[in-house]
């Protein structure tokens, strides 16, 4: 039996990237907001429906960029389910994350507790879509506008996802995203920052070149968060095909829903109405006695399935945080880190596979 892994990079045809980076031979022009770079941020306002866009290396530096050109300072509530890399953003921004909990419902931040949370010192809100779930965004803005804070949302996971056909891009005062491998859409490594103060522009662009404004001018102490032409030719590939994308792996999670149907103990989002899912992930809440989760996760591996426990353990249990954050103040975050599975999702898993991996899981839940 072939290992199935949780996740598979999507390639365009490979003539198609040939192709689209040969003019790179004749220009010699690599990097450094060039014309593949140009075009793929044409083609992503179009497709994102918004006015704003950086390119950046990748989706981490793009949250590291866009905090810091929007020169936020104090303390940044946020949740610990997410990737590290949202936590280590604020902080490597000089900024205090704050924990919020999460909501049972869909694993987003918990919008009836933020208020607690602020403090004369509270400046921004870094609400992260997870799993490509939507924030309660009607609330999180009520929030914000009360307190005069800035949201920047992590939308790491929500490429192409809608609510009320709006895109998700369109909420907050800005979005960063990632275009990593594993994600549903991806430069190879990449990410973007999309942002609604026009203003921002020449500074954002600034700090992700380190600060340079000028032939011999600094003026900010900015990092290097530049998307080279390679990755934005992949970017470009991958953009003309990603209704198919999502397509294909919408399929894949109907068929999840399907077999798993009436299954006691496992539970499955449910996507509201109002939204346009991009089906970046399968994630099951295994219910009953703690370890569980872990037994199944091991014995997927012994039938050559990887899963992930994705997001196990919370951030604020990693060794970096765990002196300064208490993992029981956020019980949610922490209950549901201990029995959430992702479940292998990609386009071309087939409908075997789905049907082989869901099987084990009944199996082992049996046991
Ligand atoms: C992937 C991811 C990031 C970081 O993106 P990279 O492109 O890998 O740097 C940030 N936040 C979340 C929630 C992610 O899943």
């Amino acid at each position: 039996m072939e290992k199935i892994l949780v996740t598979r990079s999507s390639m365009p045809p490979m003539e198609e990237y040939v192709e689209e980076i040969k003019d790179l031979w004749e220009s010699h022009w690599l990097t450094n907001m060039g014309v593949k770079h140009q075009r793929l941020e044409g083609m992503l306002k179009a497709y994102m429906q918004v006015k704003n866009i950086a390119l950046c290396v990748n989706g981490h530096m793009s949250l590291e960029t866009i905090l810091s050109a929007m020169e936020l300072k104090g303390e940044v509530i946020t949740t610990p389910f997410t990737f590290v890399s949202t936590v280590n953003a604020i902080v490597r921004c000089g900024l205090k994350p704050v924990f919020c909990d999460i909501n049972e419902k869909d694993y987003t931040i918990d919008t009836a507790q933020i208020e607690r949370f602020i403090t004369p010192n509270t400046t921004a809100i870094v609400p992260v879509h997870v799993y490509g779930h939507i924030c309660n965004n009607e609330e999180i803005m009520r929030i914000a506008r009360k307190y005069n804070l800035k949201i920047i949302y992590d939308a790491a996971h929500a490429f192409g996802v809608y609510e009320d056909g709006k895109s998700v891009a369109a909420y907050g005062d800005a979005s960063i995203f990632s275009f990593h491998a594993t994600k549903v859409f991806h430069t190879i490594e990449g990410g973007a920052i999309v942002y609604n103060d026009t203003g921002l522009k020449d500074r954002i662009n600034n700090i992700k070149n380190f600060g340079i404004t000028g032939e011999e001018s600094v003026e900010y102490i900015g990092g290097n968060a530049k998307m080279n032409e390679f990755q934005a030719a992949m970017g470009i590939c991958n953009l003309r095909h990603i209704d198919e994308e999502i397509g294909k792996r919408q399929k894949v999670y109907e068929e999840y829903l399907r077999c798993l149907d009436g299954v006691d103990d496992i539970v499955v989002w449910k996507i509201p109405d109002t939204v346009k899912y991009n089906y970046a992930y399968f994630p099951i809440l295994i219910k009953g006695k703690k370890g569980i989760r872990d037994k199944v996760y091991d014995s997927l591996k012994n039938n050559n399935i990887f899963s992930r426990k994705y997001f196990y353990p919370i951030v604020s249990a990693y060794d970096c945080y765990k002196d300064i954050y208490h993992v029981e103040d956020t019980p949610v975050a922490q209950y549901v880190s201990e029995h959430i599975l992702t479940l292998p999702m990609y386009a071309d898993l087939t409908v075997e596979q789905v049907r082989y991996i869901t099987e084990s899981v009944k199996c082992i839940m049996k046991l």
